[in-house]
């Protein structure tokens, strides 16, 4: 079956579909994006994600390109044209193009483009025993609560990952503690308390990691949003990662050293379990 872009007010041929070389998403990665999880066939958490998408667009003064209702039409005819039962809707608005200058013109129309692909949810291993992450200086702007398509600190540092043969790199700030992944928030368990850094431009507001605090709430399961070193993640009891297609993934080594007894601990194991029941809600509500 062959894949349908949403581009800029068509549905094209994903291979065909392509933007102008003076886009500004292009050339000063001038733009937004959201990444949605599509859970038997429909959009999970979906409000929440337009509202994120709504408060970085208005961080980079970019008008909403179309009203709510409106992106909501396209998301369901791009997942529809897709026919993904389980996958991700990729949304991205950026400034629209115009000729290059840094400054924007005043009132330029933003451009939009969507696609939706299969995707499946990481191997159960990596829920069963862990993953690995290594650490690295933060090298991004000092903005990352805006969820901007400038990813080049995230790019640099995933790959990282990759070739330390890890799932994740989390990034350090000048003061040595954990801001987050490159694509995922970070967790660590102490005392059976869940320790995330607090909201802030350092960390992008995960969708997931709000999720997990509504999960931990209602599970009595105690919250410290404060600052943590990567020295105490390593002597921690626990430590997980979350995202909107990791979910809750248990971290169980940081750099050479082995997080708690090396499995996945039991406050990340209730937390997952939980986390999946609401996700199983959602698909028959
Ligand atoms: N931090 C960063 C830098 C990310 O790119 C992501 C993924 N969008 C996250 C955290 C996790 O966010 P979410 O739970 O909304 O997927």
């Amino acid at each position: 079956m062959s894949r349908i872009a949403y581009v800029d007010g068509r549905y094209l041929a994903h291979r065909h579909a392509s933007v102008h070389i003076e886009d500004r998403g292009f050339q000063f990665a001038d733009g937004i994006y959201e990444v949605i999880a599509v859970i038997a066939g429909r959009r999970f958490d979906e409000p929440r994600h337009l509202d994120r998408l709504e408060r970085s667009l208005g961080e980079l003064d970019i008008a909403m390109p179309m009203s709510r209702a409106a992106l909501v039409c396209v998301m369901d005819e791009v997942v529809r044209r897709n026919r993904v039962e389980d996958g991700i809707l990729y949304l991205q608005v950026t400034r629209g193009s115009a000729p290059r200058d840094h400054a924007w013109r005043e009132g330029a129309e933003a451009m939009v483009v969507m696609t939706a692909r299969h995707q499946s949810m990481p191997p159960d291993h990596y829920f069963e025993n862990g993953i690995a992450v290594i650490t690295a200086p933060d090298q991004r702007w000092r903005r990352n609560d805006i969820k901007s398509v400038a990813l080049l600190g995230n790019v640099l540092g995933k790959q990282k990952a990759r070739r330390a043969g890890a799932y994740e790199t989390w990034m350090v700030d000048d003061q040595g503690f954990v801001t987050e992944g490159t694509s995922t928030n970070a967790w660590i368990v102490i005392g059976g308390r869940i320790v995330t850094r607090p909201l802030g431009p350092e960390i992008l507001g995960g969708i997931t990691r709000a999720a997990i605090l509504d999960v931990a709430r209602e599970l009595q399961i105690g919250v410290d949003e404060r600052l943590f070193s990567v020295a105490e993640a390593a002597a921690a009891d626990e430590a997980f990662l979350t995202s909107t297609t990791a979910l809750v993934l248990p971290v169980t080594r940081i750099d050479d050293s082995t997080v708690g007894s090396g499995g996945c601990g039991p406050v990340t194991a209730r937390i997952l379990e939980d986390y999946r029941r609401v996700i199983r809600e959602f698909t028959k509500s």
